[in-house]
């Protein structure tokens, strides 16, 4: 008795189990030159954050060439998206490429500056709407500290970038994902990551007491780089951050969240 039960269980979890497996039949695209996950969502009817989701990806400007992605099924019913830490209602809404208009109005949200982590907010799945790509970058602070420099004229000098101070050896995190194209020693910055973050944009992490990464790394946001130092010209230990745009050093501080 309790054998033909269990047959008929059987029975029943492959006849479940068939139709999904059929609907959750993936595609695969593989990543070419000058594709950006943007378009590939667009040309499949996916959102980026599918797409992010079902492969793990972590920042969707870290996507390289002749790496295959799983495209996950289309859905069409709203979905629900649960706000990280760091989100802003902007990045949500350009991420499932639906206004940011909408997701206020569906969600009836009063204060769109007031959302916290943990929060569910429901993404309308109809009329993906066409979002500007070109964004700025959304770098993230690269160590704890004080700052004890700003950008701008410094006596008869200049200051490329901030120095934020803090005790020997505080890790140095990427401020935004990108590929590290150098990692060394340079005159005055001594040990000296740079990373490049495309969209023309280079971030440095000079007077570095010891690197952690090589030239090539591919290194996410967050990643600890390097540890504090005073190789250079240093006086105490920090890091000496710049930010810069097609060469020309930024003012890191219009790019930081305080
Ligand atoms: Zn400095």
């Amino acid at each position: 008795m309790a054998k033909n039960i269990f047959y008929y269980f059987v029975l029943l979890l492959a006849l479940l189990l068939y139709p999904i497996n059929y609907v959750s039949a993936h595609d695969y695209y593989t990543i070419r030159k000058g594709d950006t996950l943007i378009h590939i969502a667009r040309n499949f009817q996916v959102s980026v954050q599918e797409i992010m989701a079902a492969n793990n990806i972590k920042n969707p400007d870290c996507i390289l060439i002749g790496q295959q992605v799983v495209i996950p099924n289309q859905k069409k019913e709203n979905q629900t998206h649960v706000v990280g830490r760091g989100e802003t209602l902007s990045h949500i809404a350009k991420g499932y490429q639906i206004s940011l208009a909408e997701i206020i109005r569906i969600n009836q949200i009063k204060n769109p500056d007031l959302i916290y982590p943990g929060q569910k907010i429901v993404i309308p799945s109809n009329n993906p709407v066409n979002i500007q790509e070109d964004s700025e970058p959304n770098f993230i602070w690269p160590a704890e500290g004080w700052i004890s420099s700003y950008f701008g004229k410094r006596g008869d000098n200049f200051h490329f970038g901030i120095d934020v101070a803090n005790e020997i050896g505080t890790p140095i995190m990427a401020a935004e994902c990108g590929e590290v194209i150098f990692c060394g020693t340079a005159s005055g910055y001594g040990k000296l990551i740079i990373i490049d973050h495309s969209k023309e944009y280079l971030t440095y992490y000079a007077h570095n007491l010891k690197n952690n990464v090589k030239e090539g790394d591919v290194v996410f946001q967050g990643q600890i780089i390097a540890f504090m130092g005073t190789t250079g010209n240093a006086t105490g230990p920090h890091l000496h951050f710049e930010v810069r745009k097609n060469g020309v050093p930024q003012d890191p501080m219009d790019f930081l969240h305080q």
